[in-house]
């Protein structure tokens, strides 16, 4: 804990005082370009991964960057409020929903219900996957690598699909107003991969 607080004196003492100017000008106002909805993992650093500066990306993480489906509610919603905000108040452009090798969201999805007993809200959470869960079930893929990549890379795509059930997201997406991407990032090779939609599969960043 001790070299958090030995982090934050010197972020302000050295970091800060080269990006003072921009900081400065971020004061008032955000106007981030694109929203970028990743996992809660701690391996996954959006702004290294990108390289981009304060100010740049919106971002929301949770549980295998996962999109719930578009719905009215009294409920609190954390991921649905942070949607909503970037596409109807900051007016972003992008929308990148990464996910990333090693993900123990999208492995806990195929776990049994005595697995998951002790962590019964990311249980609940991930029927948000259903439909990759049934998929992959159904798929009986032996190899255990390649199940697991199959099952991270089919939940960026349906988690992009469940974005188009946002009425205006739909509205902004048809009149070429908004772009969704769906990025799988490897952890140990920093590796990005870009979701193609007319080949259906992921191809290199390069
Ligand atoms: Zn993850």
């Amino acid at each position: 804990m001790e070299s958090l607080f030995e982090g934050v004196k010197e972020f302000n003492e050295k970091d800060f005082q080269q990006y003072a100017e921009l900081f400065s000008a971020l004061g008032k106002r955000q106007k981030p370009h694109t929203l970028f909805i990743g996992c809660a993992d701690s391996r996954i650093v959006p702004n290294l991964i990108t390289r981009t500066l304060p100010g740049e990306l919106f971002v929301v993480r949770n549980i295998a960057n996962i999109v719930p489906y578009y719905r009215q509610t009294e409920e609190f919603v954390a991921t649905t409020s942070c949607i909503e905000y970037a596409v109807q108040v900051l007016d972003i452009e992008n929308i990148i929903v990464c996910g990333h090798s090693n993900c123990g969201g999208c492995n806990a999805l195929l776990k049994t219900d005595k697995e998951l007993e002790n962590i019964p809200h990311t249980k609940k959470w991930l029927e948000l996957a259903k439909r990759v869960k049934e998929r992959i079930e159904s798929e009986r893929i032996e190899n255990p690598d390649e199940r697991e990549w199959r099952t991270e890379q089919m939940n960026v795509v349906e988690q992009m699909n469940h974005l188009i059930t946002y009425p205006y997201i739909k509205e902004k997406f048809r009149e070429g107003k908004i772009n969704i991407y769906g990025w799988y990032y490897i952890i140990e090779t920093g590796e990005v991969f870009n979701y193609d939609r007319e080949e259906r599969s992921f191809k290199k960043i390069e």
